[in-house]
């Protein structure tokens, strides 16, 4: 069973290259693989990808313009593949629309179940908007603005579920802080991670079951927080 119609791997380095494909051959119907930013535009604009795997590095452009070229054609989910292991680099691609960061050299298995995790959230979660979405016993209702963890109402202020509806909304994606900062305040100013570090607190420990110990949302030091969908969790799709 293949998760994607198609995978496109922009990556110049050709061992490389054929050992992603290969190890994506089981995830999507068609792998296609290109070594340069001009291919991968024109791949993308003839053949949409379901999802983008970018080598950073490439010999024709910039890899943060790739990724931002590539967010203005597609909605697809983008794995970055960087040699770089800098935060403030992982920052910047995710501002620039990156989905997911994998530093090199990485772990086949881990590359792979990362793609993986970002096919079942655009699966979930990329055709119209779910009423409801359950994590594990905390089910958050998107149309009445209200969370509740095994039945029991929980009480957020307007920031507190900002922020949780749209880490909810796209759980395994990792936001920046300046991304959660505008989400949850429209706008951007002062010290967004200082903000979001006492509101993240607050909402973790009214959803958290050990706030101490984050289950559900999850730091990533020096870049921003994400969601973890607990196994069982996932859309839920009839009230
Ligand atoms: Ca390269």
């Amino acid at each position: 069973m293949s998760y994607a119609e198609s995978i496109l791997v922009i990556e110049d380095d050709e061992r490389i290259r054929e050992i992603v494909v290969s190890a994506l051959r089981d995830v999507a119907r068609v792998v296609r693989g290109v070594a340069t930013a001009s291919d991968a535009l024109a791949s993308i604009r003839a053949e949409p990808p379901g999802l983008v795997v970018l080598d950073l590095g490439l010999p024709d452009a910039d890899g943060g313009d790739t990724c931002r070229r590539i967010r203005e054609l597609s909605g697809a989910p983008i794995v970055v593949l960087s040699a770089r292991h800098q935060e403030a680099e992982k920052v910047a691609l995710l501002n620039a629309g990156a989905d997911d960061y994998v530093a090199k050299p990485f772990s086949l298995p881990e590359f792979v179940a990362r793609v993986l995790a970002q096919l079942r959230r655009a699966n979930m979660y990329g055709s119209g908007r779910p009423e409801r979405l359950a994590l594990g016993d905390l089910v958050i209702d998107l149309d009445r603005r209200t969370a509740a963890r095994a039945g029991e109402p929980i009480r957020l202020t307007p920031v507190e579920w900002n922020l949780l509806r749209v880490l909810a909304a796209q759980p395994g994606r990792t936001f920046t802080h300046q991304q959660l900062f505008h989400a949850a305040w429209g706008k951007t100013y002062g010290d967004a991670q200082q903000h979001l570090r006492v509101h993240i607190t607050h909402l973790r420990r009214k959803i958290e079951r050990n706030p101490a110990d984050p289950e559900l949302i999850v730091t990533e030091p020096g870049v921003g927080y994400r969601c973890e969908a607990p196994p069982t969790g996932g859309h839920v799709s009839d009230p």
